[in-house]
């Protein structure tokens, strides 16, 4: 790949397929994959991922909200699209779109079967989400004999899947708690098919549920930021490879003076003699603001060039007086040779909110390397 001449962020096929090689290895053969591509693929691209997943042989995509299951389908993704947080307003792009609900109340079931039976469906696919801890969305266990009563009444859905989310499958300190919640989905589904009176697919973990969960695999996995290079775990991390690269390019370098200032609200003031290089890259892009003053960096010819003053809305200023560099030299947010897990515990965060922060203003390349 030549050298960035602007702001770029890369997406690296080959780096997908190799975390989609290792996350299915970890996986019996029968066990299906759902790929999560919300997010615009965690803030890469949504249509690009998706397709070079259905090559790979994924068996289902989620999405959360409606919107993003039609671009796939504008796209010709003919997957099945599990949506994760439907809303009633989007009930008619799901159906126009083949896409499947999952529903997780009983407003949403009685809304969405009345929304069926008008369109006149039968045996739409809809998924059941159950709530074992999370407290997020989804169904609670008592909720079975009323879900399964409504759907005696009718032939216009089909229950394709229940499903529960693992609250922190990441900590294994929480182990006893997530155990708890795979043996409450555990009896749920056990309820629910014998009631129900046929099996749907079965699924509860994540990528880190994924690895440190292997009896809570059921019938299908959903895998998010496993697929993009990251497994929230030191081990796990040295078999994935990030897929995204945010990279950009040295603008202009100033000499600052002892006593002079850097950027808005004199954010920063030289103590010595100082160079700093501006980058095309700010807020607007994706760079938080909470980074500015030192808190964050980037990497310029392999060394960490710390933000100087605060983050503008479409530039930085980072400091380079100790990295031999010049005007149009590259400059790299994260990647491969920039952990992003690292940048973002800077600020007490987590990956998942750095990457999928790249704004859409940010041009993006495909490559395989
Ligand atoms: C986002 C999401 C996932 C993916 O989680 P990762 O930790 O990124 O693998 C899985 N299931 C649900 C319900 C989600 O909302």
């Amino acid at each position: 790949m030549p050298k960035a001449t602007e702001t770029l962020l890369e997406i690296n096929l080959n780096a997908l397929d190799n975390n989609y090689s290792y996350l299915t290895s970890k996986l019996k053969p029968k066990t299906k994959v759902l790929a999560v591509v919300k997010a615009f693929a965690y803030g890469s691209d949504s249509v690009v991922i998706a397709k070079e997943l259905v090559d790979l042989g994924v068996n289902y995509f989620a999405v959360a909200y409606a919107n993003e299951g039609e671009t796939l389908r504008i796209a010709n993704i003919e997957t099945p699209i599990l949506v994760l947080h439907p809303l009633p307003v989007s009930f008619e792009v799901i159906v126009n779109r083949c896409l499947e609900p999952s529903i997780y109340s009983r407003k949403t079931l009685q809304e969405f079967i009345a929304f069926a039976e008008a369109e006149k469906q039968t045996n739409y696919p809809i998924h059941l989400k159950f709530n074992t801890g999370l407290n997020r969305l989804g169904f609670d266990e008592s909720d079975i004999s009323f879900i399964v009563e409504i759907l005696s009444k009718t032939t216009s859905v089909k229950v394709k899947s229940a499903f529960s989310h693992l609250a922190a499958s990441e900590d294994l300190n929480e182990k006893e708690f997530t155990l708890g919640q795979i043996e409450g989905f555990r009896k749920i589904s056990e309820e629910l098919i014998v009631k129900l009176g046929y099996k749907p697919l079965l699924h509860c973990v994540n990528t880190s549920g994924i690895i440190n969960y292997p009896e809570a695999h059921f019938d299908m996995v959903r895998t998010g930021i496993g697929l993009y290079g990251f497994g929230n775990d030191k081990e796990v991390n040295k078999h994935l490879k990030p897929v995204a690269t945010l990279k950009t390019v040295i603008s202009q370098i100033h000499t600052v003076q002892k006593g002079e200032s850097v950027g808005y609200n004199r954010g920063f003031i030289a103590e010595k003699t100082t160079r700093s290089a501006t980058l095309p890259i700010g807020h607007a892009d994706g760079i938080p603001r909470s980074y500015g003053r030192g808190k964050g960096w980037v990497t310029i010819n392999e060394k960490k060039a710390h933000i100087l003053g605060n983050v503008c809305m479409d530039m930085i200023m980072v400091d380079v007086t100790n990295i031999n560099c010049e005007e149009g030299d590259e400059a790299i947010v994260f990647g491969p040779s920039a952990n992003a897990e690292e940048l973002s515990a800077a600020i007490n965060s987590i990956s998942y909110e750095l990457i999928t922060a790249v704004s859409q203003r940010v041009k993006r390349i495909v490559c395989r390397k």
